[in-house]
């Protein structure tokens, strides 16, 4: 063999080892994408549609919002699956159906301005951003907060504001709101958020004791005055204060 011959074996060997890995790495990523496509579907048509969810755009931001990509990647297995997952520091992403029914209940439409209190994952921000022109989301825990944050960046989700603050105050600077959706449980409805909610607005928020069965209320203003019902029994994490 010539010198020119095994210089030229010597740098092509290595380089044709490194593109082959990368072909099965791309073959194996895509076979996984399209793994998680499938169970997304399964999720929402057994878990969702089955349970009574018919609102299209909630459907549809089901249908696009990769789940797997909201969780701690050991758990990404289970992303689909029907109950809620752990996500670090005690918090948990909701079950997918308490996700579609919270976003249904709001009725949300394009030119909405949602507020969210629990960030957690930015799971349900992303839902929300998949419908509606702005979210604005607020996140007590700052890892969470900053986790979130880039998550939802490099999702391309623009149209999602992610604060590290007690939500108690809501975020008065962008309200009044079309909608509010808390998905940490508190002991009462925090006051400032019945002020940010709009005249037709609807706000749903898990309320009664931590580590207890709750109650998810809906609470709307109509002709001024607030008007509150309970939908069902749930459980959610506690709804936390930044002096506690
Ligand atoms: N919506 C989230 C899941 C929420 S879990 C998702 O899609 O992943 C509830 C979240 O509310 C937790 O991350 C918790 O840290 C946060 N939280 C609790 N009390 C809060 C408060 N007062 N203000 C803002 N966030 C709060």
């Amino acid at each position: 063999m010539t010198a020119t011959k095994m210089r030229r074996t010597k740098y092509i060997r290595p380089g044709l080892i490194i593109f082959c890995a990368c072909v099965v790495w791309c073959i194996s990523m895509s076979a996984q994408t399209r793994g998680f496509d499938q169970e997304r579907e399964q999720m929402v048509a057994q878990q969702i549609q089955r349970r009574g969810i018919t609102h299209a755009g909630t459907l549809k931001a089901m249908r696009k919002v990769e789940r797997h990509l909201f969780v701690q990647r050991a758990d990404r297995a289970m992303a689909y699956d029907d109950h809620p997952i752990p996500i670090g520091y005690g918090q948990t992403i909701s079950q997918p159906y308490i996700v579609a029914l919270m976003t249904e209940i709001i009725q949300p439409e394009k030119a909405h301005r949602v507020l969210e209190i629990g960030t957690g994952s930015g799971y349900q921000a992303a839902v929300l951003a998949e419908i509606v022109d702005s979210v604005y989301t607020i996140e007590i825990v700052k890892e969470l907060h900053m986790e979130a944050e880039h998550r939802l960046r490099t999702l391309g989700y623009g149209n999602v504001l992610v604060r590290n603050a007690d939500g108690y105050f809501g975020w008065d600077e962008y309200g009044p709101f079309d909608a509010i959706v808390v998905t940490a449980a508190a002991e009462y409805v925090p006051p400032p958020l019945i002020k940010q909610l709009k005249e037709g607005g609807k706000m749903i928020i898990p309320i009664g004791s931590p580590f207890l069965v709750q109650e998810l209320m809906l609470i709307e203003i109509k002709d001024g005055r607030v008007r509150t019902r309970k939908l069902m029994p749930v459980r959610f994490v506690p709804f936390k204060r930044a002096n506690q």
